[in-house]
């Protein structure tokens, strides 16, 4: 077990930092509403510890007890985890006498097997076995006399907790004054006592208030054995009003971008469909699944494909998690990885306005393409290569979509000083992460190639640096590769750059090795729900 000191400098990877809103021009009445939101989503940390384990909330109770430098200290790190388990490192316990992590969570019958729940599946009629194996359902042994397990609904499962959630809902709505806030409020209020959660996602895709919630149970990773359980978590936002009129800026250009792509006039598609509703918001509360271990900058839902395939799915992006986590940690990083010179050309704009043009740019570019004479789409030909290249893609070309924005005069000219250095410096930042994951990998390619086409270059004390003259043009290259071999769905060629520049290279290696004191994320202390409801809300 870590002792003190070890535990500390786990925690310490986790830089504690004040997270909030202006509310000042939310009228009493929706400060008021969100104050009950908040208790709401509050509540979802409870639920969350309960679904991680069934020992958690003891385990916790007995811990606040003790109040020694090492009690405290594991405690802390527990609230950060969620659990006993060190979540960045391999879900190692850091408290005595706990058992390995449940991969089932507390989804699934204590004591049972994997293979003992899906045999069991195997033996349900259709309708049951898709309620055994819902969202919105745990799995629990038959009462006594019976054999094999039970299917019970969250509504009953969590009942008491839901029931509380359910009514702070109902007082929310109540208070506010925007009918579409008020309608998820309600619908989510009842989707909570009926466990038909359908209503309520349609409500939550309508959504258009400067409150923006999303509260119930959504994410799956926690059921390591089938990604069929939802998690409770909470995300209790604000609209930014001003990147949201940014955002219908960078939109209303989008066709304009496809037909200037970079690739064969064919490749381009003349008439983009409808795109999927983008939100800025900033946070206020993050609960539950939402807030433990590394903090969610961005979020898709709904997950259910009814409403997918009738609704579509939103994306919700969290400009003041993401601000935080560009001070905290790719600031540091880009003073170890810059240039002196190129360090002062880094800044959150840039990185924000191209995290969003990166969400924008999925929607462009090649989708449905034709393989010989079939119909076919890139992420079916490019197989498990696709999400690798797909990330690259979003990327890369939206650094050639800003360029493309710059350079028509639709955004600022000042910009083109800082997207590169501040893409340079990220590229570090994902890569920390791991070359096991999309993200990681994609940013690897980009790098090495832009390397290879001198427009990144390591100066003499080991930095890099952009060289200004090359990097619109390879940018520009890079996409065409990207962009073409995806339109040709092809695997041999999406293989072959993964394999080439898909790696860390010792220049780079030399690099990542001095980020080793530098937090690898946030620990969010939310302020403003503080101010709302009093008390400590540390989570
Ligand atoms: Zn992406």
């Amino acid at each position: 077990m870590p002792d003190l000191t070890r535990l500390q400098a786990m925690t310490a990877r986790f830089a504690p930092v004040d997270v909030g809103a202006d509310i000042s021009r939310l009228p009493a009445a929706e400060q008021k509403a969100l104050a009950k939101m908040v208790e709401a989503g509050r509540m979802m940390d409870t639920l969350f510890l309960r679904q991680v384990w069934s020992g958690n909330e003891q385990l916790k109770a007995r811990m606040e007890q003790d109040t020694s430098p090492l009690g405290r200290a594991r405690l802390h790190y527990f609230l950060i985890n969620k659990g006993p388990w060190s979540r960045l490192d391999g879900n190692s316990p850091f408290i005595p006498g706990v058992p390995k992590k449940p991969e089932g969570a507390n989804f699934y019958p204590a004591g049972a097997t994997k293979a003992e729940v899906e045999a069991w599946f195997k033996t349900l009629p259709e309708g049951e076995r898709a309620r055994a194996t819902g969202f919105f359902t745990t799995v629990r042994r038959a009462p006594a006399g019976k054999a094999g397990f039970a299917i019970v609904p969250y509504s009953a499962e969590y009942q008491l907790e839901l029931t509380r959630v359910s009514k702070l809902l109902r007082d929310a709505a109540a208070l506010s004054t925007q009918p579409t806030l008020k309608a998820y409020l309600i619908s989510r209020a009842d989707a909570l006592l009926t466990n038909d959660y359908y209503a309520s996602d349609v409500a939550w895709m309508e959504l258009d208030a400067t409150i923006e919630p999303t509260i119930g149970p959504y994410e799956v990773y926690e059921d390591e054995w089938f990604n069929a359980k939802a998690a409770f978590e909470a995300f209790m936002t604000l609209r930014d009003d001003a990147e949201s009129a940014k955002l219908e800026k960078l939109g209303a250009h989008l066709q304009d971008i496809e037909d200037h792509l970079p690739i064969e006039p064919g490749y381009r598609n003349p008439q983009l469909g409808g795109m999927a509703p983008i939100k800025v918001v900033n946070e206020i509360l993050a609960a539950g699944d939402g807030n433990r271990g590394v903090q969610t900058a961005a979020f898709n839902l709904p997950n259910d494909e009814r409403v997918v395939k009738e609704k579509g799915s939103k994306r919700v992006m969290l400009k003041n998690v993401q601000e935080a986590k560009f001070r905290i940690v790719l600031l540091p990083i880009s003073k170890i990885v810059l240039s002196a010179a190129d360090q002062r050309n880094v800044s959150f704009d840039a990185f924000f306005t191209h995290i969003v043009m990166h969400e924008l740019m999925h929607g462009l570019g090649p989708h449905q393409i034709r393989a010989g004479q079939r119909a076919s789409t890139v992420r079916q030909e490019l197989k498990e290569t696709y999400s690798t290249i797909e990330e690259a893609k979003a990327d890369v070309s939206g650094l050639f979509a800003l360029q493309y924005l710059i350079d028509k005069g639709v955004l600022d000219q000042a910009l083109v000083r800082t997207i590169y250095d501040t893409f340079l410096a990220s590229s570090f930042r994902s890569i920390r992460f791991g070359l096991n994951e999309a993200h990681g990998k994609g940013v690897a390619i980009q790098l090495n190639y832009l390397l290879d086409y001198g427009a990144f270059k390591t100066a003499a004390d080991g930095t890099f640096v952009v060289d200004p003259g090359k990097i619109k043009q390879g940018v520009t290259a890079l996409t065409r590769e990207i962009m073409t071999l995806e339109a040709e769905g092809n695997y041999a060629k999406a293989t072959d750059l993964l394999k080439r520049l898909g790696i860390v290279r010792p220049e780079v290696q030399r690099l990542l090795n001095k980020l080793q004191g530098i937090p690898v994320d946030i620990e969010p202390r939310f302020t403003t729900a503080r101010q709302l409801i009093g008390g400590t809300a540390r989570n």
